[in-house]
């Protein structure tokens, strides 16, 4: 009945002009229409007409939540070190500006500054891991995925694939290696049992009908690959042979042996009292011809594949149409450089946050949980166990102290700790809040107090 006392869109665009500044004409108007609907139905339904006020603070929501973005900071208080799905590692300070200054203008990505002819986007990365891990040549890809399916097309098409029964995993979000080595047009062939794997079953597989007849010079038509079951683990009666039985095996056959480390790590994890992660160098000194492995997993950099190994057949690697499709773009280059910087120069634990997390004494997370709890005036410090996560070092722990809230409801407060802004994750076990101060960044912590005072103010505590 009053519908005609609702002002128009250009009376109330008239009175937007601190909206049109921030979110421009054509959206303002289309939230100032959704706005107007909105309060037809208001009226429609026995509702008195809003005042301009709210008409307009209701454009205002409108426009916040069309305009907000999907992917937010938040903070990581759950222990996890690298979660996938809070994106892995966060990056060093100097692979930050790295990026930045990679992409904020023109770069010599592809162009040879000496010769001034086009250079390769391929060389950016390639002396840092040669000089790192003694490599002959280094491959950056999209990630380690695209790396294993990229040398298995290269390398292993056609051919037979001979892989050991424990190590045909799924490594998370359905990345199987018999569905890669498919794609890839590798015929795969499994060997041993579940538990256990003989120098035998490789050297069998290996010798029946190996070599192609009519070749004058024998050309092999299997190879063999490992996949590192990095998410996992197998106790109990169990047998593998080493990584250097299997290469030398390999190339007594005139084959080779490729390697998929998965979270490849540089740094021998064991000094931190976790279990022996094998190492990219260990690798290629055993006599891989091929090695995978993350970028964003315990290298502590951006999302990325890197693949090293024998410079003849990481040539034939950067040739296939493939690599084409998943090269690495500029930003992660300069991010993954200047985190491989970190390495030559002895600062991974002082300067890339996943090793700093790592390398915190439980000492010193009892301080901070102690300093969190005095601050909110509630909850309990408790030992607790932190994780690598994020497909490495499966069923590791390490120790650490967490503070420890009882609250009415654990769901409840866990939800409303994911809508604060930025979003905190936390942790629950036996209805209670966890919070592990090894993944929350020194720089969050005032964020983080401030959230659970805002949460906790307004629920159950003691
Ligand atoms: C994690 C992992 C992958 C996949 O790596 P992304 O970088 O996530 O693509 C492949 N293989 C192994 C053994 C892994 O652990």
């Amino acid at each position: 009945m009053s519908l005609r006392n609702l002002p128009s869109v250009d009376a109330l665009l008239l009175q937007s002009s601190a909206l049109l500044a921030s979110y421009g004409r054509p959206l303002t108007l289309q939230a100032l229409r959704k706005t107007l609907e909105m309060a037809r139905t208001h009226v429609r339904n026995g509702g008195e007409v809003p005042s301009t006020e709210v008409l307009l603070s209701w454009t205002a929501s409108q426009l916040a939540q069309w305009t907000k973005p999907t992917l937010e900071p938040v903070i990581n208080a759950t222990g996890v070190i690298l979660h996938t799905n809070l994106g892995r590692a966060p990056l060093s300070k100097s692979a930050i500006a790295a990026m930045l200054a990679a992409s904020s203008g023109y770069s010599n990505l592809e162009f040879d500054l000496t010769t001034g002819k086009r250079g390769s986007r391929l060389i950016h990365a390639e002396a840092l891991l040669k000089q790192l891990t003694g490599s002959e040549a280094a491959v950056v890809v999209n990630n380690c995925a695209s790396a294993v399916l990229l040398v298995l097309s290269a390398l292993a098409k056609g051919k037979r694939v001979i892989i050991a029964r424990s190590q045909l995993v799924e490594i998370g979000g359905g990345f199987r290696i018999p569905d890669v080595m498919k794609q890839s047009g590798a015929k795969l062939l499994e060997i041993g049992t579940t538990n256990k794997t003989r120098l035998s079953d490789y050297e069998e597989a290996l010798s029946a009908n190996h070599f192609s007849a009519t070749a004058f010079s024998p050309v092999s038509k299997s190879i063999l690959m490992r996949a590192h079951r990095s998410n996992f683990r197998i106790l109990g009666f169990t047998e593998e042979p080493s990584l250097r039985e299997v290469a030398d095996l390999a190339h007594q056959y005139q084959t080779i042996l490729i390697d998929d480390l998965g979270s490849g790590t540089l740094i021998d994890v064991t000094r931190y009292g976790l279990a022996h992660e094998p190492t990219v160098q260990e690798s290629l000194a055993a006599g891989a011809d091929v090695v995978m492995f993350s970028g964003d997993k315990l290298l502590g950099g951006p999302q990325a594949g890197i693949i090293l190994g024998r410079a003849d057949l990481l040539s034939k690697i950067k040739k296939h149409p493939l690599a084409r499709a998943v090269r690495a773009d500029k930003t992660r280059l300069a991010a993954l450089s200047a985190t491989l910087l970190h390495y030559l120069k002895d600062e991974a634990e002082r300067e890339i946050p996943i090793w700093q997390m790592i390398a915190q004494s439980p000492e010193s997370l009892r301080a901070r949980a102690e300093a969190w709890k005095t601050h909110l005036g509630c909850g309990e410090v408790v030992p607790s166990e932190s994780t690598v996560g994020g497909g490495s070092l499966p069923g590791e722990t390490l120790k650490t102290f967490v503070l420890s809230l009882a609250v009415q409801s654990a769901s409840s407060v866990l939800e409303r700790l994911r809508k604060y802004t930025p979003p905190v994750i936390a942790r629950v076990e036996n209805n209670r809040v966890l919070l592990d101060p090894r993944t929350v960044l020194p720089e969050q912590e005032s964020t983080l107090l401030a959230a659970l005072s805002a949460t906790l103010g307004s629920t159950q505590r003691s």
